[in-house]
């Protein structure tokens, strides 16, 4: 019989290295800008040993990124950070952080609203979550195993296939890479709280973003996002960026395609349109925000440009690159928008063409300066009014979708579809396994709104 206290069977005794690990989950609310930020929160935790948690029930710990942008998202991710203190009583070891712009937002006490959450992370304050899990491990506060395995070797990455089913580390993850290369903004849209919660603009130095992108994984990654408040004043110069990413990343159809968000249209440049012309991997996609369509209105938002500039820099763009997409972002709603002003931005969502456009109800943020004027549309007028551009923009949609009907077009392939250099989602008739991540030829077969159809042509 075995000695019952023999090295060997304490051994089995243990648990196993799978089930030693400690898992996180984190839930991410807003923009791409919170995605990038949570990868980034992910990787921290993939460092430390971490691994990816299948769901909120499964973790020990739990992070949720929140966006304040809206009303309608900051109650959702309040919600879902009340709802949390119901998995903190079933697993009380669980650890629980809010991250995000929340965390920064004017006049809030946190601590008091949510007292079961344990750490606050600001969105640039990712070495907090260093300082949490290395005070944490050093006074044992979170579970019965350290972050070292009893041999004392660095448990196994996440990414190498040991220690359990691969789950998502980060919401949305996979073909698309988001790279912050500027965070913050000093334009101070009067209806934005953004400046408020994220800070005034700074911009990555060029050769970090380099090093960043040769770091890359191009046989997994096929498409980069490029991302900040306004990208077009990246304070280096953003076409100097983008030249200098194609020169030193090289260009060619196993490269990922380059996409930029979001542009303020009073930065967008020729000579950033100039570089998105002559790269080879920057899609011709253009988010173009032009939020409202009155010039009266866009002065009291802060824009800094007219309906006539916008207009012609559309123009501008669709000359020099044409077939460029334009998207766009609108609110309704406005405080003091008259009905013809509101349908001022009917018109020109017309007059334009637009691909796709946001639309949303204006809603006040705290700290703003449109929050001291009186929101005197009524919520019925503006949910009709939403109702109404809403509309609008999916006849347009349709119009400039159709029109690519018998063409061919290059699409990433990410499954049952994939999508266009200009963004737009292609659903393939007879979908291939085997083109997952490839670029293939697909000829365009039926036209809807918000979706193409089309056939494989070759891959
Ligand atoms: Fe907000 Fe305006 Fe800055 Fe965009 S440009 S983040 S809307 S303040």
């Amino acid at each position: 019989m075995e000695n019952p206290l023999s090295a060997k069977v304490i051994k089995s005794r243990l648990p196993t290295l799978k089930e030693k690990s400690r898992r996180y989950f984190i839930k991410t609310y807003g923009c791409q800008m919170n995605v990038a930020d949570s990868e980034k929160l992910a990787g921290i935790l993939d460092a430390a040993g971490y691994l990816p948690a299948e769901s909120a029930g499964s973790a020990d710990l739990l992070l949720i990124n929140t966006c304040v942008v809206r009303q309608h998202a900051e109650d959702r991710a309040a919600w879902y950070i009340t709802s949390a203190k119901g998995l903190k009583r079933e697993r009380p070891h669980l650890k629980i952080g809010i991250c995000g712009c929340l965390v920064t937002q004017p006049g809030r006490d946190l601590k008091k609203q949510f007292p079961h959450v344990d750490i606050f992370i600001a969105p640039n304050q990712p070495e907090k979550l260093k300082e949490f899990i290395s005070s944490s491990t050093k006074a044992s506060l979170w579970s019965p195993f350290s972050i070292l395995d009893g041999e004392g070797k660095k448990r196994p990455s996440p990414r190498s296939g040991e220690g359990g089913p691969r789950a998502k580390r980060v919401e949305g993850e996979g073909l698309t890479k988001y790279l912050t290369i500027m965070q913050g903004c000093d334009n101070f849209c009067s209806y934005c709280i953004v400046p408020y919660v994220r800070g005034r603009e700074t911009s990555r130095p060029i050769d970090e973003i380099i090093e960043e992108f040769k770091k890359l994984d191009f046989n997994h990654i096929k498409e980069i996002y490029l991302l900040g408040q306004n990208v077009n004043s990246y304070q280096y110069g953003f076409a100097n960026l983008l030249r200098t990413i194609e020169i030193n990343v090289g260009v060619g159809e196993y490269l990922p395609w380059i996409r930029f968000m979001t542009s303020h249209p009073r930065d967008m440049s020729d000579e950033i349109i100039n570089a998105v012309a002559e790269s080879h991997n920057v899609c011709e996609f253009f988010h173009l925000p032009i939020q409202h369509g009155d010039d009266e209105i866009l002065k009291k938002m802060n824009r800094g440009y007219t309906i006539d500039y916008y207009r012609k820099l559309v123009d501008r763009i669709r000359a020099r690159i044409p077939g460029a997409s334009i998207t766009s972002d609108v609110i309704v709603g406005f405080p003091g928008e008259t009905d013809d002003q509101f349908r001022r931005t009917l018109y020109i969502i017309e007059e334009i063409g637009f691909d796709a456009v946001n639309t949303l109800a204006y809603s006040v943020r705290p700290a703003t300066a449109a929050s001291k004027l009186s929101d005197d549309v009524p919520q019925k007028v503006k949910d009709e009014r939403l109702q109404e551009v809403m509309q609008v923009v999916e006849e347009v949609a349709l119009v400039q979708n159709q029109k690519l009907v018998g063409t061919t077009q290059a699409v990433l392939v990410e499954g049952v579809s994939g999508r266009t250099r200009t963004n737009k989602i292609v659903k393939f008739v007879s979908p291939r396994n085997d083109l997952l991540g490839r670029v293939a030829s697909v000829k365009i077969t039926f036209a809807r709104s918000w979706a193409l159809e089309g056939e494989i042509s070759d891959g």
